[in-house]
């Protein structure tokens, strides 16, 4: 049995409320039953349940986010 449990909110394809959506979801393309091509018509997209499709922390699609450097890595690197 496979120990690599995957979390939604590490994931790139998911968008946490308020500021990034209307509603947490996940917004990967093959995991959304409506998709819109075009930015101002985001309203109209559904996105995907990621509590259903990570329902027992096994998905496919998991893409880890970077870890954001520090600010004294930043102001180095600046
Ligand atoms: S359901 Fe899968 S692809 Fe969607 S946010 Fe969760 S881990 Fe990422």
């Amino acid at each position: 049995m496979s120990e690599n449990k995957v979390d939604c909110k590490n994931c790139t394809h998911f968008r946490s409320a308020p500021y990034e959506a209307r509603a947490d979801a996940c917004y990967f393309s093959d995991n959304m039953p409506s998709k819109q091509s075009t930015t101002y018509l985001d309203e109209q997209q559904i996105a995907g349940n990621h509590k259903k499709i990570n329902l027992r922390s096994d998905c496919k699609d998991h893409n880890a986010r970077s870890i954001p450097r520090s600010f004294l890595q930043r102001l180095l690197r600046a």
